[in-house]
């Protein structure tokens, strides 16, 4: 896979680096259009090569890590307001609450940063809620980072599947958001690569909560280190 995907994103950005120039100049009025279409699609298509990527990385996992103290409140703060903009866009309400004492734990901070704007990310394209909110909490299993909405919500038959790669509720619309699936694959790998995981629970009446629970990042087992009997 990460082979394949490699190859897919060169030739990809070479046609984005066209598209950014004629944008920039060279097309008629009639052809912008047709050029939009393909800066999006192509745009799509070089997430998705880069998540198949990500994901692959991932799965190796001995050396995926770059764990490093971090205080996991700002850096969930950070994420937050580095998707206000795409909220407020989309008239959504964007809140953040975490705990007056930091929440400090050695993470992965570029990972854990991307599966939490991962969960907002879906919430603001999927959910169709007014509202999103994130927390942060010190629990007995760790720091917890919720994500909350008051949306759509997800069917309980699908409430597992979810995290399979490539499973989305509704294929059509999703296929209109923009994305393939993979998502909360890589949101779960991160997050049992920091020794916790990932929950769905539904909102009454309605809407989804994501969990996500980090203890802190797994280190990688040295290669062929010696046993002690
Ligand atoms: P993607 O976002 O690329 O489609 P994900 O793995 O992140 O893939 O999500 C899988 C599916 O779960 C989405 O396609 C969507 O159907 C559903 N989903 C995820 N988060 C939410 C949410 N907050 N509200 C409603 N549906 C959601």
């Amino acid at each position: 896979m990460a082979d394949v995907s490699h190859e897919i994103k060169t030739p990809l950005t070479g046609i984005l680096g066209a598209v950014d120039m004629l944008e920039d100049g060279g097309a008629s009025d009639a052809q912008r259009p047709l050029l939009s279409m393909i800066s999006k699609e192509s745009k799509r298509l070089n997430t998705l090569v880069q998540q198949i990527l990500d994901l692959a990385r991932l799965e190796r996992e001995s050396n995926a890590l770059d764990p490093a103290e971090t205080d996991l409140a700002d850096l969930v703060r950070e994420t937050v307001e580095s998707l206000r903009p795409r909220a407020e866009a989309a008239g959504i309400d964007l809140s953040f609450a975490a705990p007056e004492a930091p929440c400090v734990a050695t993470i992965d901070a570029r990972l854990v940063s991307e599966a939490i704007a991962n969960l907002v990310s879906n919430a603001i394209r999927h959910s169709g809620s007014p509202d999103v909110a994130v927390s942060v909490s010190a629990t007995a299993r760790g720091f917890a980072v919720v994500v909350e909405d008051h949306g759509i919500g997800i069917p309980p038959e699908h409430a597992e599947r979810i995290f399979e790669r490539f499973h989305r509720v509704d294929p059509a619309r999703a296929a209109e958001s923009g994305g393939a699936g993979l998502g909360l694959a890589i949101v779960r790998r991160i997050a049992r690569l920091h020794g916790g995981d990932v929950w769905f629970s539904p909102v009454v009446p309605s809407g989804s909560r994501f969990t996500l629970v980090v203890k802190s990042a797994r280190s990688a087992a040295p290669q062929n280190a010696p046993v002690r009997h």
